[in-house]
């Protein structure tokens, strides 16, 4: 199908995931996995290819597809882009999300939605909500003081948008909506396992000096210097 065929050694345009660049690799191998119809006739070119990037030497996948002005849209299957979670995130939240990141990057963007919602219920059963349904769960945690607000919105509208993926229906989620739904989801783990956790240490020290140390205010109160001198 394709119209200037790739060879191993030629030189492509990939985003590498190791060194986060766009950059030149070559390629080392290549494999066509066309899609085809019920009767086996090819119905779209699609070409796997092993790259080396140019920058950092690590291999890649990357997956192109057939168009009458040549291979388009090279996109990089493997490595998935590196997380940006803190390794506070517990592992399996991590992988849920790192497998929402991935559909995001072969453009799948109804997976991505439904995997975003996934993390949701790992977050739920985490935190210790006992509810089977989601919206149900959601409640406990705002009613738990363990998300509040907006947040508490952020989540629902996430849930809302992963059922539109998970039922066949006419509905698209669009690129936009499911990169939204990333972040959001994101923002919300930073939230409750970085940001909360982090709020109450600084809390608990600050209550620890305040008890530890109460003469200094009265003292500068009094007006009394840092070395013991009275101010003038
Ligand atoms: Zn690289």
């Amino acid at each position: 199908m394709a119209h200037n065929d790739r060879r191993v050694g030629d030189s492509i345009r990939v985003f590498c995931s190791h060194c986060e660049v766009n950059t030149a690799g070559r390629i080392e191998g290549i494999l066509h996995d066309d899609e085809t119809d019920d009767e086996g006739r090819p119905v779209l070119g699609i070409l796997l290819q092993l790259v080396r990037c140019s920058h950092c030497q690590s291999g890649l996948l990357v997956q192109s597809w057939d168009h009458p002005d040549g291979w388009q849209d090279s996109n990089t299957l493997w490595p998935g882009p590196q997380s940006k979670l803190s390794p506070l995130v517990p592992h399996r939240l991590q992988l849920a999300h790192q497998e929402a990141e991935l559909c995001f990057s072969a453009k799948a963007y109804m997976a991505t939605v439904v995997m975003v919602r996934r993390t949701l219920e790992g977050v739920c059963a985490d935190q210790g909500a006992t509810a089977k349904v989601l919206m149900r769960a959601l409640e406990e945690l705002r009613d738990s003081g363990k998300i509040e607000g907006r947040l508490f919105d952020w989540a629902q509208d996430l849930r809302v948008l992963g059922n539109q993926g998970a039922h066949f229906s006419d509905a698209e989620v669009s690129r936009e909506d499911a990169e939204d739904a990333l972040a959001l989801a994101e923002a919300l783990l930073d939230y409750i396992y970085v940001l909360a956790v982090r709020y109450e240490e600084f809390s608990k020290r600050r209550q620890r000096t305040r008890t530890a140390e109460p003469p200094r205010l009265l003292d500068s109160l009094r007006g009394v210097t840092e070395d013991g001198q009275q101010q003038p």
